[in-house]
């Protein structure tokens, strides 16, 4: 079972989805638009410096973001609400290894309910204390290089960086997941000036209104989303 909570109705509400069976997202919930996976959490901490934890950080900024995408209309589920491990939650998978299970239940949730794009909350950490900056990182997809270049471009004009989005094939959740899907990687927990910009609640609410404005352009490439306005019928 998973917890999460999803948009439905303008209502926010706590689900559970359960993996022992084979069938799709529920019919009574509307086609789901974006799947957050706040990464991490429970015992396993992420990325630390100090008493600072990168599992907490990716949790504030994934409810704002779901806060930002659900108020531009769309359905979004979050696939965690607190500071638990999602490997806790994995009872089909009959292995040993907690860092599997949880990148396993991860991608299950976006493989059950088919959500038009996942994007993956993290924070970065470098030996060098210098290195700063977001980083998106996407699969062999092309859509979601696409998604990834649109994030990168909005977190680059957020932080005044200039980098560009990162291809990797490393990671099980981008694997795995059945639908676009990108890491992003908001900052360094590293480096002084990113770890003061991202425990601030007002660079947060940023964060999650950048990566936002990215994932609503992407959604209007690829056609899931109508343009604002009245369309102009005259010609
Ligand atoms: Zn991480």
């Amino acid at each position: 079972m998973l917890r999460c909570i999803v948009m439905a109705a303008s209502v926010w509400l706590t689900i559970s989805v359960s993996f022992s069976s084979p069938v799709k997202a529920s019919p009574i919930l509307p086609p789901v638009d974006v799947i957050i996976d706040a990464g991490h959490g429970g015992v396993d901490s992420g990325a630390f410096y100090d008493t600072l934890y990168e599992k907490d950080i990716n949790l504030q900024v994934a409810k704002r973001l779901y806060d930002e995408l659900a108020g531009r209309g769309l359905n979004v589920i979050l696939n965690r609400i607190g500071d638990y491990a999602l490997s806790d939650e994995n009872q089909w998978l009959q292995i040993r290894s907690r860092h599997r299970k949880d990148l396993a239940q991860r991608a299950q949730l976006a493989q059950q309910m088919s959500p038009r794009l996942m994007i993956s909350l993290h924070v970065n950490w470098a030996r060098h204390s210098a290195a700063r900056g977001p980083l998106v990182i996407y699969p062999d997809n092309q859509q979601a290089q696409i998604l990834a270049r649109l994030l990168q471009h909005q977190l680059n004009e957020l932080y005044k960086t200039h980098r560009q989005p990162v291809h990797a094939d490393t990671y099980y959740l981008l694997k795995h997941s059945g639908c676009p899907v990108v890491i992003v990687e908001m900052g360094y927990i590293t480096n002084r000036q990113d770890r003061k910009l991202m425990t601030r609640p007002a660079h947060q609410t940023r964060i999650g209104r950048e990566i936002a404005a990215a994932v609503e352009e992407y959604l209007l490439v690829f056609g899931f989303l109508q343009m604002k306005g009245t369309a102009d019928s005259s010609y």
